[in-house]
Formats: C-alpha cells, sequence, structure tokens
C-alpha cells in the first residue's frame, strides 16, 4: 500500500505502509517523545535527500525517477539508463547527496553560536543530522550489495571479470562483509539491524541462486560497430544512399558507445548531404567538427536550402580557410556566381 505524498521538480515521492511501520517502531523504543519525533525527522529528510540525489541524476538522463519510502529506508526508481556510466553518477549521487548534507550541518554547526547548542532542540538536530547523514553514508558506501557502495562494487567488477565472475564476486564479498558484522560488529539480539543484515544476506543469497538478478549487463553493441563499419564502407564506395540507409539504422541502435554513434552521425550527414537530403544532412552536420569535408557538405546544403547568413559565416570562418586555395576558389566561384 502506498500513498503519494507530493512532487519534487516533477518526481513524485510515495510513501509506504511499511514506513509507517518503522516510524512506529521507533515510537514504541521508549525514548522520550521529543528526540524520537526530531529523529523521525531528520531520519526522513536526510532519506529524502539520500534519494533525492539518485532522482536529480536520473531525471538529467530522463528516466523518469520517482522515490518511495518503504520499511528499510528509500528507493529510487528510474528507468533504466542506457550505459553503466550513467548508472555510476546515479548511485555514487545517493550517498553524495548525504555527504552533502552532514557537511552542511556541520559548517552551520561550526557557525552557530554557542547559545544555541545549548538549546534543546538544535543541540539533538546537529548530532542526530551528522550521525545520519555521515554515517549511514560512508556505511551505504561499503561494497555490500544491494548498498549503493555494492553496487558500483558490481559496476566495477563487470568492468574487470566476465559478468558470470563478477556477479559471484560481488555477492560472495557482500555475504563475507555481513558475516564479519554479525561476528564482530556488534550486531545482537533482535535488533533491526540484525534483520537488516540477514535480510540482505538473504538478498545475496538468493542472486547467487540466480533467484533474482542483480542488476543488469550490458555489453557493447556489435550490431552498431557492424552497420557503422558498412556504412563507411558504402559511403568510400560513394554508394552514398546506401551508406545513409545503413547510417539511419545505426541512429536507431540503443546502447551504442558514444564514439560509434558520433562517427555513424557523420557518415549519415554527409551521405544524406551527397544525394541531395540536405534539410536532413544539417541535423546530423551541425554538431560536426568542422573537418574540411563536413565544411564542404555544410556549404553545399546552406548554398541549396537558401541559407545565406550561415553560407556567409562558414565562408569568412577560419574553418572554410583550412581548405586548400584552389578548392576555396572553385567554391566561391560557384556560391557567388549570379544566377
Ligand atoms: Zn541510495
Amino acid at each position: 500500500m502506498e500513498l503519494r505524498l507530493f512532487d519534487i521538480a516533477d518526481i513524485p515521492v510515495r510513501v509506504s505502509l511499511w514506513y509507517g511501520l518503522l516510524l512506529l517502531y521507533w515510537f514504541q523504543g521508549g525514548g522520550d517523545a521529543r528526540s524520537t519525533l526530531l529523529w523521525v525527522i531528520i531520519v526522513t529528510l536526510s532519506i529524502l535527500g539520500h534519494e533525492l540525489g539518485h532522482a536529480f541524476v536520473a531525471r538529467y538522463y530522463r528516466l523518469r525517477p520517482s522515490i518511495l519510502l518503504h520499511g528499510l529506508g528509500g528507493l529510487c526508481n528510474h528507468d533504466r539508463a542506457e550505459r553503466d556510466r550513467h548508472d555510476v553518477f546515479i548511485i555514487a549521487a545517493g550517498p553524495g547527496a548525504g555527504l552533502l548534507l552532514g557537511l552542511v550541518t556541520w559548517v552551520v554547526s561550526l557557525n552557530a553560536p554557542s547559545a544555541w547548542m545549548l538549546n534543546p532542540w538544535f543541540g539533538p538536530v546537529v548530532s542526530m543530522s551528522l550521525y545520519v547523514n555521515f554515517g549511514w553514508s560512508l556505511v551505504n558506501l561499503l561494497p555490500i550489495w544491494p548498498l549503493d557502495g555494492g553496487q558500483l562494487y558490481r559496476l566495477l567488477m563487470l568492468r574487470l571479470v566476465k559478468p558470470a565472475r563478477a556477479e559471484k564476486v560481488t555477492h560472495y564479498t557482500a555475504l563475507v562483509l555481513l558475516a564479519l558484522a554479525l561476528l564482530y560488529g556488534g550486531v545482537r539480539g533482535t535488533s533491526l539491524l540484525l534483520m537488516l543484515v540477514l535480510w540482505t544476506a538473504w538478498s545475496n543469497v538468493r542472486a547467487l541462486r540466480g533467484d533474482s538478478a542483480s542488476g543488469p549487463i550490458r555489453s557493447v553493441n556489435k550490431t552498431a560497430k557492424q552497420l557503422l563499419l558498412e556504412a563507411q564502407r558504402a559511403y568510400a564506395e560513394q554508394d552514398f544512399k546506401e551508406a545513409a540507409r545503413l547510417g539511419q539504422l545505426l541512429r536507431h541502435e540503443r546502447n551504442v558507445s558514444d564514439g560509434v554513434a558520433r562517427e555513424g552521425l557523420l557518415v549519415l550527414g554527409l551521405s544524406c548531404a551527397r544525394i541531395g537530403d540536405h534539410a536532413e544532412a544539417l541535423r546530423y552536420l551541425r554538431a560536426q567538427p568542422e573537418t574540411p569535408e563536413v565544411v564542404e557538405a555544410l556549404i553545399e546544403c546552406f548554398y541549396a536550402l537558401g541559407g545565406d547568413n550561415e553560407l556567409n559565416q562558414l565562408l569568412s570562418s577560419a574553418s572554410f580557410h583550412k581548405l586548400p586555395p584552389e578548392r576555396r576558389k572553385e567554391i566561391l566561384d560557384i556560391v557567388r556566381a549570379e544566377p
């Protein structure tokens, strides 16, 4: 059961029934009401800050994030990122936001008048905020999957070893660290922490048994690379129509590396210019570095489409003057000729 609370910058924030139970657990704890209330507020704001860290970066990548406060803290759901690198930034932004909140608390407390620290509200707020934002962020960065640190560790392992091995290393590392926490970490009795440790261990066992996926495994898009090679070959053989067709196919591939995508758009733009599809060519060529080949194609496009301002700008640019003098003269003769 979930309740939509509010939106922050178009990011919906929901709360689950389990979060209510967590609050109830704290209020049952027997501390005085004021400290418990402060604790609940600080924890909620800190979790929100952490999840907003994830959510803002996910929103930057247009992955439609949403936040859920649930029994074990918070969760930021979003569409699947296209690249591991995007996931790294999204994941790191959570603890990053926590550390930033901790830092802000620390700076504020350093500059606060000493009388404030004796205030029955201000002092506890500062110490709780430091504890939650610094302490939890650092714990969260431990390489224990599915904590944020564990997810970053998994992405690192995927870079270093084969996927099947990376998953094993990820989950065995988590289990070893959790066992150490149980043995030496003072996790005793029936505390919430013990339940968290056991639940985390169980999640890792399930992932090792293959019952649940630990996260996406992205591989390099080999089809895209192949399409690029074929498009470049067709262009070299002056089969511009075929090169443009392959370029369009490549443009619609997903999970393409930046380099292949850029090269693909270059071939596509140049091919479109050569087959007279000038408006389409401009869409891809404007963003390209102004190599002689691109400059000539751009001139052709502007000339054909009647973009006089842009044409004149290009003709007086440094990029144009890098063309060989005789080629420059040829071009100027054509574009300056009276109709
Ligand atoms: Zn997080």
